[in-house]
């Protein structure tokens, strides 16, 4: 038994709690920090008194597009339990996203889909856009974050994206229409060139870093679409062609999504009238979709997480409720 505050394994123990089912929870005292602990502390699952399966049937349902208070009537929880629980696993997003395998060579696609949350308020004023990042060929769900349509919240999915990409050798990052995503990713992600490799050609110093190209998919009025890239290229760096920029597997994503995520549907969802009620549903629902759900694009019982190499079998709802984070499955 390791501290899950301070790693220490001089740990002893300190008394029990029960949970509704009657199961003995041993509580645990660290020496090395003073620290309690019991084998739910740094998971989803702290604090509650909850089973784990009736949480982990909860999820289920939600993340298969049950409402919240239906969810709720199901299991003869309250709403406000539901609603708890799901803040719980969303709290927990951080250690359920590992960053893209190193040297790897990922597409990564950003779209927006809006909702209407709270007040009927015009699209651009409202608080209902997520902006989402998924990486085309595995379809990992990068990024989910919900807001008013502003610079901060393309500024913030767009830093989370580049973050979660960076140690990647290749990198193509196609958007639909929104400036907004390039003129971030270049504070972030241009180089300068040194004197001697600026050419002609590349008559600029600034470049994108050596492997990324950037590039936004115009829809024309009249139905015509046109690919125009965005900033130079470093020399070295190969240009994919424009068929590969326009394929795009987001819209798949965004139905899924609207499918299985109520607050996507219901005009008049009470619990998704906010904007943290929605930003705690799809984040759910990201996990859910990484780490559990097998993807039948992807080939027989595969996850997303799987497809781009992360880890080798799906887990299940219970270990996302109970582990505590990616670092804690067995290799
Ligand atoms: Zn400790």
């Amino acid at each position: 038994m390791e501290c899950p505050h301070c790693q220490s394994e001089k740990v002893v123990k300190n008394g029990k709690d029960y949970h509704q089912d009657g199961k003995a929870i041993q509580n645990y005292l660290c020496k090395g920090c003073g620290k309690r602990f019991n084998e739910r502390t740094g998971t989803a699952m702290s604090r509650l008194r909850t089973p784990a399966s009736i949480v982990s049937y909860a999820l289920k349902m939600r993340t298969e597009g049950m409402g919240i208070r239906a969810s709720g009537r199901v299991l003869e929880k309250s709403h406000t339990s539901i609603m708890r629980w799901e803040q719980k696993l969303a709290n927990q997003a951080q250690q359920w996203s590992p960053e893209a395998p190193v040297g790897g060579d990922v597409t990564i696609e950003g779209d927006e889909i809006y909702t209407r949350v709270g007040e009927n308020l015009p699209p651009q004023e409202s608080k209902g856009w997520t902006v989402v990042f998924i990486e085309r060929n595995s379809r990992y769900w990068i990024e989910a974050r919900v807001g008013i349509k502003t610079t901060e919240l393309f500024a913030k999915a767009t830093k989370t994206a580049w973050q979660w990409s960076k140690a990647s050798q290749y990198i193509r990052w196609f958007s639909d229409g929104e400036r907004r995503y390039a003129q971030q990713l270049w504070q972030m992600a241009s180089v300068y060139l040194k004197a001697t490799e600026v050419s002609r050609e590349y008559g600029h110093r600034k470049v994108w870093r050596h492997g990324l190209e950037v590039a936004i998919k115009i829809k024309g009025s009249q139905g015509n679409r046109r690919v125009e890239w965005v900033k130079l290229e470093h020399p070295y760096t190969a240009i994919s062609d424009k068929s590969d920029v326009h394929a795009n597997h987001n819209e798949a994503n965004n139905s899924a999504l609207r499918r299985r995520c109520s607050a996507y549907r219901r005009r008049q969802n009470l619990y998704a009238k906010n904007t943290e009620g929605l930003q705690r549903a799809v984040t759910v629902q990201r996990l859910v979709h990484n780490w559990v759900r097998p993807h039948g694009g992807l080939g027989k019982n595969k996850t997303p997480v799987m497809a781009i190499g992360l880890y080798h079998r799906p887990i299940s709802m219970l270990e996302l409720l109970t582990l505590r984070g990616f670092t804690s499955l067995t290799p």
